[in-house]
């Protein structure tokens, strides 16, 4: 068992299940409505603990009774959250609508917390961790964090999700161990095939790990001598649901570098992962039956 620290959002996901996409102004009745805690570090950390580590999540926890189901979850999965911030207000909400016949999910997020700092971060003590994950989400302050993590624990693996483009979060690639892109990033830097991406990211990233994920054609990796490794998807039988897909894959990933496992073997490892999460709904019970 390891001890793993991620440092991100805990949201709340408000989840309507429904035949097909609606068209703009159209009413439709949903077959199914979950709450469900959501964020991609928190989910991380659900699917993680469910492997068999110990967890703590670091980020901006809101107090309101609307937070209740999310603080649940972190309590059920023994999340340790004594690095949070806790302030007054809102969760953090997403609107999610999962459309049955393509298996997408389309989200609209509202959130007026504050993000979590290294101000936050310093008060950490780091000493018990054999793994940190970043969330990347404001650029300088986890540029910030990472350089501390870098600083203060050289020999403490770090991994960043970089998911979607945001101001300044590129400072943070020259610190870090581990960078796992989306194809949203990729697309965004105007790449529409994965290798030319980690090559144009190699030339200036020349220490860290290169993983990108590919929605349904699986994931990618970069390693250190120039070779890239690819694991297709895992196919569940029927896709139910992928909301989550990225956020269990970085938890795969996690666990099968911290198992020792190589780059090609870590990719198909999360991508099996991630393609059992696509079967089922949710995140709960990821770790039952999953051989490693
Ligand atoms: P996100 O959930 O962040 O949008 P992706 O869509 O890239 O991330 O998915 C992450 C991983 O989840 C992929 O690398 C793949 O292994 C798995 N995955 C995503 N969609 C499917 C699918 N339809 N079937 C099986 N596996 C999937």
């Amino acid at each position: 068992m390891a001890c793993i620290l991620a440092i991100g959002t805990a949201t709340l996901d408000l989840i309507f299940t429904l035949t097909h996409y609606p068209d703009e102004d159209a009413e439709l009745r949903a077959i199914e409505l979950r709450t469900s805690p959501g964020g991609n570090a928190a989910n991380t950390l659900v699917v993680l603990s469910q492997l068999g580590h110990a967890c703590a999540f670091g980020g901006v926890l809101a107090d309101g009774s609307e937070a209740a189901p999310i603080l649940e979850c972190m309590a059920k999965h023994g999340i340790d959250l004594t690095a949070c911030r806790r302030v007054l207000g809102r969760p953090p909400t997403s609107c999610v609508l999962l459309n049955l016949e393509g298996g997408t999910r389309t989200i609209v997020h509202h959130r007026d917390l504050s993000e979590y700092s290294d101000e936050d971060f310093r008060r950490i003590d780091l000493t018990p961790f054999d793994w940190v994950h970043f969330e990347g989400r404001d650029g300088p302050e986890t540029a910030r964090m990472v350089r501390r993590v870098r600083e203060s624990r050289p020999d403490l693996p770090c991994s960043v999700e970089v998911e979607k483009p945001r101001p300044g979060i590129e400072a943070v690639f020259a610190d870090v161990g581990m960078l796992i892109f989306s194809r949203v990033y990729a697309n965004h830097l105007g790449f529409d095939t994965p290798r030319p991406f980690l090559f144009k990211i190699r030339e200036q990233v020349p220490q860290a790990g290169l993983i990108l994920t590919w929605g349904k054609e699986g994931a990618y990796g970069l390693d250190h001598r120039g070779e890239i490794h690819h694991s297709p998807a895992f196919s569940p039988v029927e896709v139910k649901d992928t909301l989550g897909a990225g956020d269990t894959f970085n938890a795969g990933l996690i666990d099968a570098y911290l198992r020792g496992f190589g780059l090609a073997k870590a990719l198909s490892h999360a991508c099996r992962l991630a393609g059992k999460k696509c079967g089922q709904l949710g995140l709960e019970g990821l770790g039952v039956n999953f051989s490693r």
